[in-house]
């Protein structure tokens, strides 16, 4: 049965809303069309506003996957003693854990929060033995996972993250210690 263009919207609109204005490559705007046509069934109308928010919800999925392992379906791997044990299950459970935000805790107590380069940061390093478990991975931005492996390994401090929280590496001067064993300390 086709959807008939008579039928009522599937759902009225959120109450804050906002105008969203850009200029797009002609191919871009042929993708848009090309997308409208894929989804005629389950947008009628062809409304923008719809469309684009299934492509962003999309493309979040996809990147999710590829960055964060996160799907619906983990797949078994026949060489895991546990499917808890897995790679991707570990990246699944810690990234739903720490809200996709970094964890990282400012002396003040506020949390960093920062969505950008996130990385799994190894709470115990692997050179000391930690391993890729739920209970030794947390989520961290790019600037507080070299902290941390600057804390732990003594690798000279590089200037400043690249695209997220600011660290001043100099409050931390104390814990930078160079090739010290660590494992007593971290956190
Ligand atoms: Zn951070």
């Amino acid at each position: 049965m086709p959807v008939s263009p008579t039928q009522a919207p599937p759902e009225p609109p959120p109450p804050d809303q906002f105008e969203i204005r850009f200029t797009a490559k002609a191919d871009t705007v042929a993708k848009l069309k090309m997308v409208q046509d894929l989804l005629s069934h389950a947008v009628p109308d062809g409304n923008v506003a719809e469309v684009v928010d299934r492509a962003l919800t999309a493309l979040a999925e996809e990147l999710l996957r590829r960055k964060f392992a996160l799907t619906n379906a983990p797949r078994k791997r026949p060489d895991s003693p546990s499917p808890a044990d897995e790679p991707a299950a570990v990246k699944r459970a810690v990234y739903l854990r720490d809200r996709g935000r970094c964890t990282y805790v400012a002396k003040d107590g506020r949390r960093c929060d920062s969505r950008r380069f996130l990385q799994f940061d190894h709470i115990h390093g692997r050179a000391v033995g930690g391993a890729f478990t739920a209970d030794n991975v947390r989520l961290r931005c790019g600037a507080h996972n070299r902290l941390e492996a600057e804390r732990l390994y003594g690798t000279p401090p590089r200037a400043r993250d690249a695209g997220g929280a600011r660290v001043d590496l100099v409050r931390f001067s104390g814990f930078i210690r160079s090739g010290a064993d660590t494992r007593g300390t971290a956190t």
